[in-house]
């Protein structure tokens, strides 16, 4: 027997048949199960790709601090896999996100610094905020949104874990975008073994990567989207040459309906990105199926989201009754 610390259980998610909409379209569509991660999300595979390289660069060492902007999940992941190899971590994230993902950061021993929630284009969006820190206190910024360490963890672990668990099957990949890292990492390793393989962006409302990939418009569109995470209104370092195949836009009534039904039909608690993510791959088996083999990701569980997305009252205040 061999064993190993908690690092090597980052990835080798399994890969989940949602049935219901799989016998519906004559597809099979197949969830990545991130929500499994050690940190319950599939940004602890960016995480610890991201310190990995910069050990390998000499920017991190036991005492350092690592300080990020971050959605939640990407915190998550550098302060559990940081634990582990004596770093600390300060957290910077807008206010507007779920109180469980601030709580739980705060019980796993991050600094966490709640800011007002501002557009990248101001000097007090959370991202600047983490980079000026990091340049006055001499810490190391994770800088999830540029650094290509990111798509690269996708590249090495995602991508060939998808064409393994379908034995090289896989016909598209749907994944919405936050940093890109998960989309462009996970398609460019595929394209690389097949490149008829699609590649396929999921979009929330509100959001402009549909505007760009559809049209190469960077103006944010109409709407809004709960989805926490992902709606992106700036091309990243890390999808900067991403060729996307087929791009949709996914309302949240749609997406939440989704987890709704995954969580009744399948036993799947979801968060929203994730029904995003299920939305996208839906429309494409509408479009492209039957037959095909279409997979997308699972990112995180609906426990973060809890108080929103699974509290009728919250549901009913804000229109988006199942
Ligand atoms: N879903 C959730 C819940 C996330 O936290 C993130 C990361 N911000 C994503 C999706 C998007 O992943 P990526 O950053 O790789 O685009």
């Amino acid at each position: 027997m061999s064993y190993h610390g908690l690092d090597h259980f980052v990835g080798n998610t399994p890969l989940i048949r949602l049935n219901r909409i799989s016998d519906l379209t004559g597809c099979e569509i197949l969830g990545k199960a991130e929500f499994m991660n050690p940190g319950g999300s599939v940004k602890d595979r960016a995480a610890l790709g991201i310190i990995r390289q910069a050990e390998k660069d000499g920017l991190l060492f036991p005492g350092s601090t690592i300080v990020e902007g971050t959605a939640g999940n990407t915190g998550i992941g550098l302060t559990i896999i940081g634990q582990a190899r004596g770093y600390k971590s300060v957290i910077i994230i807008p206010e507007t996100q779920a109180p469980e993902k601030i709580a739980l950061l705060r019980a796993l021993g991050a600094e966490v610094i709640p800011v007002p929630a501002k557009p990248y284009s101001d000097p007090d969006n959370y991202n600047h905020i983490a980079r000026r820190l990091a340049a006055e206190k001499g810490w190391f910024w994770a800088n999830q949104f540029d650094n290509l360490a990111n798509r690269q963890a996708h590249f090495d672990t995602t991508g060939p874990e998808i064409l393994a668990q379908t034995d090289g099957t896989v016909n598209a990949f749907v994944a919405a975008i936050g940093t890109g890292g998960t989309l462009a990492g996970t398609s460019l390793f595929l394209k690389s073994r097949n490149p008829n393989i699609a590649t396929v962006c999921a979009d929330p409302y509100g959001a402009a990567m549909w505007g760009w990939f559809t049209q190469k418009r960077l103006d944010l569109d109409d709407g809004d989207s709960f989805a926490e995470g992902i709606g992106q209104g700036r091309v990243t370092k890390n999808i900067e040459d991403l060729q996307v195949d087929k791009s949709y836009r996914i309302d949240d009534h749609t997406a939440i309906s989704l987890i709704h039904q995954l969580l009744r039909e399948e036993g799947l608690f979801l968060g929203l990105s994730s029904g995003i993510n299920i939305g996208g791959a839906l429309r494409y088996a509408q479009d492209h199926g039957p037959g095909k083999t279409i997979v997308t990701i699972l990112c995180d569980t609906g426990q973060k989201y809890q108080s929103k997305l699974y509290n009728p009252e919250w549901l009913a205040e804000n229109d988006l009754v199942p």
